[in-house]
């Protein structure tokens, strides 16, 4: 039988996201990328805004009216999450640096070319 493995092994939610400082070096200007969030996946975690270096998301609180927006799924999540989820704000501002899929705990982003940003 294998030994437990020591707790200090572990590393918090908090520290597996990047230390705060300058931006990336970004391969794009804004407005050749935005985010998207799935609101079907998003539980309000606040990662992506922690990750972002040009602010485009808000976690905000997630109106009642939206619920059938959210199918089954969604509704549950807003449930239990105290109807917390991401909102992509200043999508112009956006860099595509990527920083926000990768730190999204659920997998609920997913970066989108702009229509006619050139190829
Ligand atoms: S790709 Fe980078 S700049 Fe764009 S929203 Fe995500 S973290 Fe922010």
């Amino acid at each position: 039988m294998m030994p437990a493995q020591p707790l200090s092994d572990f590393v918090s939610f908090d520290e597996m996201l990047p230390a705060p400082g300058p931006a990336p070096e970004c391969l794009h200007p804004p407005r050749v990328f935005a985010p998207v969030v799935d609101a079907r996946k998003c539980e309000g975690k606040a990662a992506c805004a922690a990750v972002c270096p040009y602010d485009v998301f808000e976690v905000r609180h997630v109106d009642r009216r939206e619920l059938p927006q959210l199918g089954v799924r969604g509704t549950l999540k807003w449930w239990v999450n105290g109807g917390r989820q991401a909102a992509v704000v200043r999508a112009d501002q956006c860099h595509g640096c990527g920083l926000c899929v990768k730190a999204c705990p659920e997998d609920a982003i997913t970066l989108q070319r702009v229509d006619g940003a050139a190829a």
